[in-house]
């Protein structure tokens, strides 16, 4: 079984971030990360590939190969190392000047070809990127490829060509499967990501990490559908209103509901 996971590189969730004044997202001056919730997504292809290895030890000789497809600027190998230093066994690292400031359109459709051309049996994403949170792309993948979607995971099981999902919904879960090949996204709370160990920080250091530009994947250019005009900061919160109760609190609460179309 080939494994495709992808992952991104994005600012450290704790640094503020500030936009550009070509309205894009200024990257540069933040620290950048593997995005955390990607870290679930490589765990649980290590975890499938020790389950049905015959020796149950992750990699060799099990037939099974996990490899990470990253889009992203050159520095995003650092965070694909970090995800190599897990267990993953090589990477692909899509980096083009052309793709600075993709949208979601334009970044499955790069993914998209690499997993393609990959002839990948399975696609683990995690459900968001914690910069742009627009948890589309693992649909848009499984609308690109054809391949069946089952996102939102918060258990995964593999039986013969068969994938089963617990599907985690604000409604409550909902039990899915379908035959490979499939895109699965997956929730933190489907496991917990294991530390990189020292020999597997050595390790990652030999694995091979392939850089291709857009012209390697056979595509002409990429630019984003579309653009950020402009933008704005959040505006702080005002000071609030108080209500003491002297026998009209109910009264005042049920009129500061209604002044704001809330009842
Ligand atoms: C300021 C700003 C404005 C933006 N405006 C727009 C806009 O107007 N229109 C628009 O379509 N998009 C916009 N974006 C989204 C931006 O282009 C996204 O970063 C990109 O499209 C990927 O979406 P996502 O990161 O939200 O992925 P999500 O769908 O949240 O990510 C889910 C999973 O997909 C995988 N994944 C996502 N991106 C990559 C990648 N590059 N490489 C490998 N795996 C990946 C990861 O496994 C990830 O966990 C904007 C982003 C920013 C920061």
């Amino acid at each position: 079984m080939k494994i495709a996971v992808c992952v991104k590189q994005v600012p450290d969730s704790w640094a503020e971030k500030k936009m550009g004044a070509d309205g894009l997202l200024d990257r540069a001056s933040v620290d950048s990360v593997l995005n955390d919730l990607d870290e679930y997504a490589v765990e649980e292809a290590l975890k499938l590939v020790e389950a049905h290895s015959p020796t149950n030890e992750a990699g060799e000789g099990s037939g099974h190969t996990i490899t990470l497809i990253c889009m992203g600027p050159e520095k995003a190998t650092e965070a694909v190392r970090k995800a190599l230093s897990m267990g993953a066994d090589d990477a692909i690292v899509i980096t083009d000047p052309a793709l600075a400031g993709s949208d979601a359109l334009a970044t499955s459709l790069v993914l998209a070809k690499a997993i393609k051309d990959g002839g990948f049996d399975l696609v683990i994403c995690g459900t968001e990127s914690t910069d742009a949170r627009m948890s589309v792309i693992p649909a848009m993948l499984a609308e690109r490829l054809g391949f069946a979607q089952l996102t939102f995971a918060g258990s995964l099981k593999l039986e013969g060509s068969n994938i089963s999902i617990a599907r985690q919904t604000e409604f409550g879960i909902e039990q899915m499967s379908a035959p490979m090949p499939a895109v699965i996204s997956v929730v933190e709370k489907i496991n917990e990501p294991r530390y990189p160990s020292f020999k597997g920080i050595m390790a990652a250091k030999k694995k091979t990490i392939t850089t291709k530009s857009l012209a390697d994947l056979g595509i002409d250019s990429q630019s984003a559908w579309s653009k950020v005009n402009d933008s704005a900061l959040r505006p702080p919160r005002g000071a609030g209103v108080k209500i003491v109760d002297e026998g009209e609190a109910g009264k005042k609460l049920v009129e500061f509901l209604r002044e704001r179309k809330l009842v």
